[in-house]
């Protein structure tokens, strides 16, 4: 099995050269993927490298909200989706005709969507956030009520930190795996193990998680959590289980355990070794958004890192 890995890497090595090709990695892909990456990090962190690198091709590991993020960010390059299927279930639930269902229904309030959100979906919104910048964007805003979508559960966490009232586009809209896989049950059970363990959570657990945890934050934010809790020895994080290699590489020094080890996002873990292999050698998929809508993302983005400054 060694070997034909190792063969399959060679392989996409040599490709990466001939075509000028960077690999972008996000936290939760396999590892076998993050160790083949150039650089792995968050949707935002993996959206400045798609930006600020000068490779002719980018395949993005990732799901397909973030490749398209990558390609309307990144107009003339040429942007790979190993595996198109691999959406994102969270996105899903808001797509562009029921956002306009709630811009008609609030016409003043302003519209803030987050990251995870399909690129038709943030070409309608007047904002875009990651978990980290929600916070911060949403209470620069003037008004007070919100629209914020489709994440109920960051939602919830926006409004306690924000004091805005925030209208939940839709109500119900959630990560299954963090829903689900990362709740009261599963984590109180992980921390009963290791009684001596601090929790870290991603916003994106319920109310009653990220309660108990010593830290809420994103991906990134989660990774330099684990470098400044320095006198804790074991760290249980509540967020999807790729994460976990991510942090125990950077600090192995450090007990870092997941809170569930079966929380996994199958649209993540789509992409394989051969996956990749495969858009280096063919040039599939390419990523081609609607210019109209890409240029109204861009735009969206733009807007939203000015109000950040
Ligand atoms: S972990 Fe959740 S939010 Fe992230 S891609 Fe998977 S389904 Fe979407």
């Amino acid at each position: 099995l060694g070997n034909y890995i190792d063969s399959i890497i060679e392989k996409i090595e040599e490709l990466k050269r001939r075509r000028r090709a960077v690999i972008l990695a996000h936290n939760y892909q396999i590892p076998e993927v993050q160790e083949v990456a150039d650089f792995v990090g968050d949707s935002l962190e993996l959206s400045r490298k798609a930006m600020e690198c000068s490779a002719d091709v980018i395949v993005f590991a990732g799901v397909s909200f973030m490749a398209e993020m990558a390609a309307a960010l990144n107009p003339d390059k040429i942007v790979l989706h190993p595996v198109p299927e691999a959406g994102c279930p969270l996105a899903n639930f808001l797509p562009p005709s029921k956002l306009r269902e709630y811009k008609e229904s609030a016409p003043r309030a302003p519209i803030v969507v987050y990251v995870n959100s399909l690129a038709s979906t943030k070409a309608e919104a007047d904002y875009v956030v990651t978990s980290a910048s929600a916070p911060k964007l949403i209470s620069r805003l003037e008004d007070e009520v919100v629209i914020f979508g489709p994440d109920k559960n960051l939602a919830d966490y926006v409004a306690e930190l924000t004091q805005k009232e925030i209208v939940v586009a839709p109500p119900y809209g959630h990560c299954p795996v963090h829903e689900y896989l990362l709740n009261e049950y599963y984590v109180r059970k992980s921390l009963y193990e290791y009684p001596n363990a601090i929790l870290i959570a991603h916003p994106e657990t319920p109310k009653q998680v990220r309660r108990m945890a010593k830290f809420v934050g994103s991906t990134s934010q989660m990774i330099k959590a684990v470098e400044n809790f320095r006198n804790v020895d074991t760290l249980v994080i509540a967020t999807e289980e790729g994460l976990v290699y991510r942090a125990r590489k950077l600090y192995p020094d450090k007990n870092i355990v997941p809170a569930n080890p079966l929380a996994v996002c199958i649209d993540m873990k789509k992409i394989t070794l051969r996956s990749i292999l495969r858009a280096l050698e063919l040039g599939k998929h390419r990523v081609s958004l609607d210019s109209a809508i890409a240029k109204r993302v861009r735009e969206t983005i733009e807007r939203s890192l000015e109000l950040l400054k």
